[in-house]
């Protein structure tokens, strides 16, 4: 590839609605900017609280699917995919099955930059956050070493893994233990369009009537983690998830 290929940002999430309420910014950032976006999502949702219409585990988790598309359209992502996990239980996942799922998709997307929780669980301190990064993380590494998972396609180095973190805590819920920033974002542009995606989550809307003006003041802004990249370095604060990224695929 040509230092012109468009730059590919993947971000991986447990729950339909993470990629909006957490990574909707820098999603929708990174798609103005050019960049070729995709999003994981390893379950369908269906443990949710609130489950609209839902007759059934397996209505809901259908409904989710389907508010889980609408939602990646409103955040101009341009590839979207719907793991089988079960919403609540990927802390009793296979870690190496879950793991090369991840290390395929990275082979195969070829990412530049992969974003996904920090292992506090994000700003609601969800187990299934919690492992979503710990699977990301091993994938990240391993999808690029010769030798992990060599039946998976040829090895890719992305050059960021960013964990989301937050610099706000839910005054009712445990608080997390958030990792230091290292990029601020300026969302305030497409802040709108966050709840624009949050609103396709039909089936969720009671959450965002309870939480909708508690984000409003916090919507304007993500933070991110630099948590490895292949270069050695110091932290530096930034501004953009992609400074300075020079696009190097092996293939
Ligand atoms: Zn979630």
């Amino acid at each position: 590839m040509t230092d012109k290929a468009p730059l590919k940002l993947l971000c991986v999430t447990a729950h339909p609605d993470d990629e909006c309420f957490a990574f909707g910014g820098a999603l929708m950032l990174a798609a103005e900017a050019g960049v070729e976006t995709s999003v994981i999502c390893f379950t369908d949702g269906q443990a949710a609280t609130n489950r609209g219409t839902a007759m059934s585990p397996q209505h809901l988790g259908e409904m989710r699917r389907a508010e889980f598309a609408a939602s990646c359209d409103i955040l101009s992502v341009t590839h979207h995919e719907l793991l089988d996990y079960q919403d609540g239980q990927l802390e009793f996942a296979n870690f190496s099955e879950a793991t090369a799922k991840l290390v395929k998709r990275i082979r195969d997307l070829k990412p530049d930059v992969v974003l996904t929780f920090g292992l506090d669980g994000g700003m609601n301190t969800h187990a299934d956050h919690t492992l979503v990064c710990a699977f990301t993380s091993a994938a990240f590494h391993w999808a690029a070493s010769p030798k992990r998972f060599t039946e998976l396609g040829p090895v890719h180095t992305a050059q960021r893994l960013f964990f989301n973190t937050t610099n706000f805590f839910f005054p009712s819920r445990h608080a997390p233990l958030p990792g230091p920033w290292t990029v601020t974002l300026d969302v305030s542009r497409v802040q709108h369009r966050k709840f624009e995606a949050f609103r396709a989550h039909t089936s969720q809307l009671p959450l965002m009537e309870k939480f909708q003006s508690f984000f409003e003041k916090r919507a304007s802004h993500e933070y991110y983690t630099l948590a490895a990249t292949p270069n050695p370095q110091p932290a530096v604060q930034e501004t953009s998830l992609f400074t300075g990224l020079r696009v190097v695929h092996e293939n």
